[in-house]
């Protein structure tokens, strides 16, 4: 499934906070250099994200909007750290570590994630590839090794052909998305089907999550993942194929 986004910001009224926020730092930071003007414009990004840029005399800054409603400190803190990486300066501690801990409250995090999963760009193709259809497959998997008794997630093919990730599973998404490297005409169909299987004993086993996002493969899944047939041949298809240049 592809979400689109849409990219529109509100630019600010001139003479706004923002607009007089960015308009000290920055003559903190430069205080010989003329300034046109400022443009502080939200948008809707699907993460915290926030950029600035300087052309001609003008200050360009496009924030995500899940700063609009932070602590007036917590905006000069983005305004600092900002403007300081575009002057190449050292970010004063203070506002690094104010901005981090906005960024590291649970309420925060919990909307950054949810924006994440309303707005977020998944782009994958079509489940049904050139060579396979990770329906199928998922579906043949299902009632070979779940009793068909999983709920089908998005699936798809990755864009890009990448190797070093062959698979993975979004859950910000409920997506598993299969790199498209894989549905070629020379991949043995037990390596596409390992791949899918694996990314499917994600869904059945969660993983503990301490913030950071990672793939946590526990005894129990290994267990699992060895029962697939072709366990073996797959994986030395895969290492004799991955390091292949
Ligand atoms: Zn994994």
């Amino acid at each position: 499934m592809v979400h689109s986004e849409t990219m529109r910001g509100v630019a600010l009224e001139p003479g706004s906070a923002e607009e007089s926020l960015y308009t000290r730092v920055f003559q903190e930071l430069r205080p010989r250099t003329k300034l046109n003007g400022v443009v502080v414009r939200y948008r809707r990004l699907a993460n915290a994200s926030s950029s600035i840029q300087w052309k001609e005399g003008w200050l360009e800054a496009q924030l995500s909007d899940v700063f609009v409603a932070a602590p007036e400190s917590v905006k000069e803190a983005l305004a600092w750290i900002l403007l300081c990486k575009l002057f190449r300066k050292e970010t004063p501690a203070r506002h690094l570590d104010r901005y981090r801990r906005y960024l590291n409250r649970k309420e925060v995090v919990r909307s950054v994630e949810q924006l994440r999963r309303e707005r977020g760009k998944k782009r994958i193709l079509p489940a049904k590839g050139i060579y396979f259809d990770l329906v199928e497959m998922f579906e043949d998997l299902n009632l070979q090794f779940f009793f068909g008794l999983m709920a089908r997630p998005e699936l798809g093919w990755s864009p890009g052909r990448s190797r070093s990730i062959l698979g993975h599973y979004d859950a910000a998404h409920h997506t598993i998305v299969v790199s498209r490297w894989l549905d070629g005409g020379d991949v043995p169909r037990l390596v596409v089907e390992y791949v899918l299987y694996h990314e499917m004993l994600h869904l059945k086993f969660p993983e503990e999550r301490n913030g950071v996002r990672r793939c946590v493969h526990t005894e129990e899944f290994r267990k699992a993942e060895r029962e697939y047939p072709h366990y073996q041949a797959a994986n030395d298809w895969i290492i004799a194929n991955v390091s292949r240049r």
